[in-house]
């Protein structure tokens, strides 16, 4: 343990919000067993790390031994689930440990996922499968990695005993580390349940712990919305350029602080198409690749209606302001959309046309079965070997044939050096990702005893922009003709 690693919790939320959530403990796991551990991230935390020993850490990240100072509570929520509105949702399988502070002042959530029943679970067994926590495990710290804005994970610890998914799996209980878990949803609670004053209470909280600079605005509520939906604008253009597809974005999923969650469904794409789906139970594509923006303006407008009454108390015109703010997102989206792409093209200046120039990229590679990321690596080898490094992704050679004389000419405007834009486009376009091929063979491997892949796939995929050898298998897309593949939720 380093000088004065130890478990240090100041649990804000459960001081000042009281009515947002459910005192409850952990089931005990019976027989704990640390299989992955975030070094890094404890280290980074001041928190314990290995050298408390791998017993202790399993009894603790487990809900066999309280964590000193913790004050497990499930919170409750609500939520619009593929459009339809549910009330009472809330953390069925997962318990809020509480806080700690980073050294750098930052405060973050300790939450268990797996830790048994709540009065939340609505009839679910609060249970988590052994390969879905490290499945989390996997895709929120390649997210990380990745440059985008995600809650973390800091440990999965094997209960010991069965879960039951219409097939036995192993059991596990998954330790996130989050901004907050204030969602959208939260305010839905808030407004559908206890009005008002318990929106204004939980928006007076909000801005505090993720804006603080906005603690004071004349408008908190208006505010708070204007924030949420910068970072949410933010967030979706990060997701868009790295090719991944959230697949559950129902309004409990999406965080107050704009960080990714809820790693169920998710899938990084293989062959580029807008219209991309994985999650099995999203049969009409409504947070299919390209939606995803959309889906997000759509969230927002359910935060704008538990917000509302809020933003009306202080001054009825400011509902206008309201108004406006999410009329004018997509604006907002575009410009952290098209920073994302020009890096990803090596642009370093802006020109009015980049906007069409990079969804016409877009446009042309639809149907083209183009791997994402292997598409926008060879755009950048093509700086030195020319068109052909990038006929080679593509089903008809000539599919891009015009778009690239368009962007060569564009690219020529510009004085930099062809190693900056090599170097720009590197930095912008990742090597490795959680493949969906590589990551299902990790995850089986993994419930049958043996996590030598996937600890090499998280290796990987922790350094994505950073090509190494001896990584080749990391780096491949899936064999040709292999089936489609299919993401489910909450196994
Ligand atoms: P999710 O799809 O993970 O966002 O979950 C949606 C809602 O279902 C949340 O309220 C979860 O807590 C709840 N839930 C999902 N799986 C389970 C489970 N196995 N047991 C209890 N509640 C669950
Ligand atoms: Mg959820």
């Amino acid at each position: 343990m380093t000088e004065g690693a130890a478990w240090h919790f100041d649990n804000s939320l459960v001081r000042e919000l009281g009515g947002f959530f459910a005192p409850h403990q952990a089931a005990p796991a019976k027989a704990p067993r640390l299989v992955v551990f975030n070094d890094p991230l404890a280290a980074a935390l001041n928190l314990p790390g290995r050298a408390a020993g791998e017993e202790a850490l399993a009894g603790w990240l487990s809900g066999r031994d309280p964590v000193p100072g913790s004050e497990p509570v499930a919170l409750a929520y609500a939520g619009h689930q593929f459009g339809q509105f549910n009330p009472q949702l809330g953390d069925g399988r997962a318990l809020l440990l509480g806080e700690v502070i980073a050294p750098g002042g930052a405060r973050f959530d300790l939450q268990f996922k797996g830790s048994g029943t709540t009065p939340y679970s609505r009839g679910g067994d609060g249970k988590c499968t052994l390969s879905a926590a490290l499945r989390e495990y996997l895709m929120s710290e390649a997210m990380a990695a990745l440059g985008v804005p995600t809650t973390r994970s800091l440990a999965v610890v094997a209960t010991g005993e069965g879960v039951w998914r219409e097939e036995p799996h192993h059991g596990a209980v998954l330790t996130r580390v989050a901004a907050s878990h204030l969602r959208i949803g939260t305010f839905e609670w808030a407004a559908a349940h206890h009005g008002l004053d318990a929106v204004q209470r939980l928006t007076g909280y909000a801005l505090q712990r993720h804006y603080p600079a906005l603690a004071g605005a004349a408008n908190p509520a208006l505010a708070l919305l204007e924030a949420v939906a910068d970072a949410q604008a933010r967030l979706s253009a990060k997701w868009m350029a790295r090719g991944f597809v959230h697949g559950v974005m129902n309004t409990d999923n999406v965080t107050i602080s704009g960080e990714t969650i809820d790693y169920g469904p998710c899938a990084f794409l293989d062959a580029y198409s807008a219209g991309q789906v994985f999650s099995s139970i999203d049969r009409q594509g409504r947070y299919a690749f390209g939606q995803q923006p959309a889906v997000t303006r759509w969230n927002l407008y359910r935060l704008a209606g538990a917000l509302i009454a809020a933003i009306a108390a202080v001054d009825e015109a400011d509902t206008e302001q309201a108004r406006l703010l999410l009329e004018s997102w997509g604006a907002r989206y575009e410009l952290y959309w098209l920073a994302e792409m020009r890096a990803k093209l090596g642009l370093f200046t802006d020109q009015a046309d980049d906007l069409t120039l990079a969804h016409d990229l877009l446009t042309a590679l639809e149907g083209q079965q183009a791997d994402f990321t292997l598409l926008f690596r060879a755009l950048g080898r093509s700086l030195e070997q020319g068109y052909g490094a990038i006929a080679d992704e593509l089903t008809d050679r000539e599919a891009l044939a015009t778009w690239f004389q368009r962007w060569q000419a564009r690219l020529a405007d510009e004085p930099q050096e062809g190693a900056d834009r090599a170097a720009l486009m590197q930095a912008a376009n990742p090597v490795y990702v959680p493949r969906n091929h590589l990551t299902d063979a990790a995850l089986a491997a993994a419930e049958a005893g043996d996590m030598a892949p996937f600890m090499a796939l998280l290796d990987a995929v922790s350094r994505p922009f950073d090509q190494r050898a001896g990584l080749d298998q990391f780096e491949r897309g899936a064999a040709a003709g292999a089936a489609p593949f299919v993401t489910y939720c909450g196994t």
